[in-house]
């Protein structure tokens, strides 16, 4: 696995900023779902201040972002695998 961490998406950088993606401590790259619906809702209201303010969502309407948050947050592990995969050993 890369250790770029600049290899997020945006939907993901997003969900990052707002906690409701949280890194692994050990492996930064690792990105697991906080489990949180008020930091989901940090995510949403980031997603949608950049929509408003900026060119930074190309391409992507609210609803559509919104959804990509989602997906995004959703699609991550609660429990980081490698560190899973680390404790099987001891
Ligand atoms: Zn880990």
């Amino acid at each position: 696995m890369s250790n770029n961490k600049d290899e997020f998406s945006y939907e993901q950088e997003i969900a990052l900023k707002g906690g409701a993606l949280v890194r692994c401590r050990e492996h930064h790259d690792v990105l697991l779902n906080a489990g949180s619906p008020q930091s989901m809702r940090h995510a949403y209201a980031l997603g949608t201040n950049l929509m408003n303010n900026s060119g930074e969502a190309p391409g992507y309407h609210r609803e559509d972002l919104m959804a990509a948050i989602k997906a995004a947050v959703d699609e991550a592990p609660v429990e980081c695998p490698i560190c899973y995969a680390a404790g099987q050993w001891r």
